[in-house]
């Protein structure tokens, strides 16, 4: 069988070009700007990284960003006096504060902090909560991520067996709501889920969201089955970035499957974006 390659970069571009345009329609309407405010406390490597990647994707679509690079002693307080501010500030859009945070500082309470309407990562407990019953709110980036591999890359999603490995309020339990509201059957399989191969074998369409190289092998894999590996791992003896599925064991089984690196991974800065960009569009009550 012929296994199709879901290539995340390419469908992540799309997805930005799109969020380009209509914010350069956004602008000429209305003269404003989108505004996508991060948050960074401390010195953490790859939360570095990953600050940087969002600001050069502010900067690629034609948001203006504001960039907090805040000590790593600073108190809670401090932290959510800067989010009040940014909350009661019209030209801000977005807030986003990057995980994980020191510890002297709840994350919760961050969270429940951010107004919902700026809750551009859609951690926010009322964002939530409209997910799971069907109205209008952010949708955490990663999972929307998955819709648009799936969609764009032509998978029904109607009325096929999916089963989502990993149940964190990240992925696995929004991966769920979103799954259900495209009218697929969902199985939510995590840690203490019995036989767990047997599970995902009935599965038309796998997502694994478990945070362990390589644990998806090819028995687990139904012919045909379309697989989303969502997994960031490094493999112990390489070095190198590996995903939770066993990739090159499982795609020959399988009619679609993504990568890692550029499979998922693209797709949640990209849905940040396109989150940054409804906002602006519902804070101007424009429709582009
Ligand atoms: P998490 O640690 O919060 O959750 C992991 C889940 O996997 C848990 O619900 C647990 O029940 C389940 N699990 C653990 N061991 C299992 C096992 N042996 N069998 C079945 N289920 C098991 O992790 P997370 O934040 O959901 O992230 C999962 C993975 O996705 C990680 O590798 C992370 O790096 C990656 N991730 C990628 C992106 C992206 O942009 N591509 C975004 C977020 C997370």
């Amino acid at each position: 069988m012929e296994t199709k390659i879901i290539d995340g970069k390419e469908i992540s571009l799309m997805v930005k070009n799109e969020v380009r345009d209509k914010t350069a329609a956004f602008k000429e309407k209305t003269g404003k700007e989108v505004c996508l405010a991060v948050i960074l406390v401390g010195e953490d490597p790859a939360s570095q990284v990953y600050v940087r990647n969002k600001k050069k994707a502010c900067d690629y679509v034609g948001f203006k960003s504001l960039s907090y690079e805040l000590p790593e002693s600073t108190t809670q307080e401090e932290l959510l006096e800067l989010i009040e501010k940014l909350n009661n500030d019209d030209s801000v859009h977005g807030i986003l504060v990057q995980m994980p945070l020191p510890k002297q500082i709840d994350e919760k309470t961050v969270i429940d902090t951010i107004s919902p309407l700026k809750d551009v990562d859609g951690f926010h407990p009322m964002n939530v909560g409209a997910l799971c019953i069907g109205e209008k709110g952010f949708v955490s980036c990663t999972p929307a991520g998955v819709i648009q591999l799936l969609k764009r890359s032509g998978v029904e999603i109607a009325g096929k067996e999916c089963v989502i490995i990993g149940r964190s309020n990240i992925v696995g339990k929004p991966m769920a709501l979103l799954m259900l509201r495209e009218n697929a059957t969902v199985t939510v399989a995590h840690s203490k889920t019995k036989d767990l191969a047997e599970v995902v074998r009935r599965a038309d369409i796998v997502i694994a969201a478990i945070g362990k190289a390589k644990a998806i092998t090819a028995d687990y894999i139904k012919e045909g089955a379309v697989v989303i590996d969502v997994g960031i791992n490094r493999n112990a003896e390489t070095g190198k970035l590996c995903g939770d599925v066993d990739y090159e064991n499982v795609a020959p089984k399988c009619s679609a499957i993504t990568p890692v690196p550029g499979g998922v991974g693209p797709m949640t800065i990209a849905m940040l974006m396109n989150n940054c960009l409804e906002s602006a569009l519902r804070f101007s009550g424009e429709n582009i």
